[in-house]
């Protein structure tokens, strides 16, 4: 399917709405989510246009999971989890409510439960 220049992601990285930015390098974008289900929720996406991982070109893929293990390794020190999950969703179908392509980033701790 095609992508959407005006989705919410493509506006945050254009800078025409707000974003709270962990980290960017060349290639990614790492900003907090809206509605956290975890401390420490973060989102991991591609500077280029890319509707999801199912229309992602190979580079586009490789930089975003560089970037969600060096993700990983900084929330587990900096929220000192025990765990990372990371969350990938694929049209609406499959979950996928903003479409450009974009990985969850959950430091998560042992017993506790993510958010809905
Ligand atoms: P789901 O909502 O089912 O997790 P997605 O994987 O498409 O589906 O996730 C979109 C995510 O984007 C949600 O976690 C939502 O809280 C987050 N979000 C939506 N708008 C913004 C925004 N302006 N800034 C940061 N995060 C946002």
């Amino acid at each position: 399917m095609a992508y959407d220049n005006d989705n919410i992601f493509a506006k945050i990285l254009r800078g025409e709405i707000p974003s709270e930015k962990l980290f960017e390098d060349e290639h990614t974008y790492v900003f907090m989510d809206i509605m956290p289900r975890a401390d420490g929720h973060c989102l991991i996406i591609p500077k280029t246009p890319c509707r999801n991982m199912l229309d992602a070109k190979p580079e586009q893929l490789a930089t975003c999971l560089s970037t969600v293990q060096k993700m990983g390794h900084a929330v587990m020190k900096a929220f000192d989890a025990d765990g990372v999950t990371v969350q990938q969703f694929n049209e609406a179908a499959g979950g996928q409510e903003v479409f450009h392509l974009h990985y969850h980033v959950l430091p998560r701790h042992e017993g506790v439960s993510l958010r809905p």
